[in-house]
């Protein structure tokens, strides 16, 4: 249906509340906010290009309903020293070649690495180091888009995007268009374990954030081109 201002009206879409529990968890999860990867076999811990092992924020089995990417494991990583916005590169309207080794302008690859993870049986020997382990639950909601087709702002995996500003959409380099599947909301805060350095441009000294802490939109490649063809949106 299309409303007389031209914004398609959604439906209502299945999607999860992810929250964040509150104890520090002892053992490896798949759920969780920090804590063991769960990485295909092969799949080595990401390292940023400055070197230091990307810190592992969150990581979650994705629903059975949520198609393309039910069964799924997402792992979202991201340098501690490097805190920046993202900013997408294009070439002939898709996203360039490999767009998750590319430059990224000043730095000579991202300081982020989104994986979707298909084999993802066993938990990394070690866990991350420096955040506060917490287990994950999701919660099913119906998400309802309410004007111009955004849905709830919180953090969510499935639903619809809240989008802070305009729509964004991304054709991935595989030619497949991107489909959104997880959003961080806004300022949102990831409690780091004591004695850990403070990560620059955050807002707490004892937390880190994503992409300068804006509003994240995971939009992912149906096709699964590749475990990394994932591209985060920010907008604030
Ligand atoms: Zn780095
Ligand atoms: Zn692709």
């Amino acid at each position: 249906m299309i409303e007389p201002d031209g914004w398609d009206t959604p439906a209502a879409l299945p999607a999860h509340a992810i929250e964040v529990g509150g104890d520090a968890t002892a053992r490896p999860t798949r759920n969780s906010v920090g804590g063991w990867p769960f990485l295909d076999e092969g799949q080595e811990w990401p390292e940023c290009f400055c070197g230091q092992r990307m810190v592992l924020f969150f990581q979650l089995d994705i629903p059975s309903d949520l198609e393309p990417f039910a069964g799924d494991h997402l792992l979202v990583f991201h340098c501690r020293a490097h805190n920046d916005a993202s900013e997408p590169e294009l070439s002939d309207g898709r996203l360039v070649s490999r767009y998750w080794d590319a430059p990224q302008l000043p730095y000579p690859r991202p300081f982020w690495r989104i994986l979707l993870q298909r084999e993802a049986a066993l938990p990394t020997p070690e866990p991350e180091p420096s955040l506060r382990a917490a287990a994950l639950t999701l919660r099913p909601f119906t998400d309802v888009p309410g004007g111009q087709g955004k849905g709830s702002q919180t953090f969510k995996v499935g639903g619809a995007p809240s989008w802070a500003q305009f729509p964004e959409h991304y054709t991935c380099a595989c030619g497949a268009e991107l489909v959104y599947v997880c959003q961080v909301p806004e300022g949102m805060e990831f409690a780091a374990c004591p004695g850990q350095p403070e990560q620059p441009y955050s807002v707490g000294a004892d937390t880190y954030n994503l992409f300068l802490g804006n509003e994240v939109y995971l939009l992912a490649c149906p096709a699964h081109c590749d475990p990394a063809a994932v591209w985060p949106v920010n907008q604030n």
